[in-house]
């Protein structure tokens, strides 16, 4: 019976190592009602609330989700990606296959926008590598008339 039990701990670990890798993928933590987004050792993040708590694996999720990078914690606002030249397909540079492009054919890219813009439309199934940020057109048709609001602190304060 000593296998059931063997199993089970393996089942078991298995389980733990999967979630520590599910928060491993939390590389920017945004709030709910915010429009920033953060590294996930920034003070403000230490200040969100759980269940306010959005976890993004890549910055242009966070963008696409019309987040703005932190002024306080600077998250990366880019994802670099490689592609082999004359596929279709981009890489993150840890990606399995990328060690099987020549380094001759290799091109690294600041973020996946400039891959696509080179040619390599297509993300790579194995990694999974984050797709440009969608860039959501304001098609806003009713539009408050944007009164300029003076923010000026007037501090009377003597
Ligand atoms: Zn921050
Ligand atoms: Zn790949």
């Amino acid at each position: 019976m000593k296998k059931i039990i063997t199993g089970l701990l393996a089942a078991a670990l298995i389980t733990m190592i999967s979630g520590a890798a599910m928060a491993e993928n939390c590389n920017f933590i945004a709030s709910k009602g915010s429009d920033k987004y953060h590294k996930p050792d920034c003070a403000t993040v230490q200040k969100i609330k759980a269940e306010n708590k959005l976890c993004y694996k890549y910055a242009e999720e966070a963008i696409s989700d019309e987040f703005t990078s932190c002024g306080a914690c600077k998250p990366a606002e880019h994802t670099k990606v490689v592609a082999s030249k004359g596929s279709d397909k981009y890489h993150l540079p840890e990606c399995s296959i990328v060690k099987n492009i020549k380094p001759e054919n290799l091109q690294t890219f600041d973020s996946p926008e400039e891959a696509v813009k080179a040619g390599s439309t297509t993300p790579c199934g194995v990694c999974k590598p984050p797709k440009p940020v969608e860039k959501k057109e304001k098609t806003e048709k009713a539009e408050k008339p944007t009164k300029t609001e003076k923010k000026k602190d007037s501090k009377k304060s003597k």
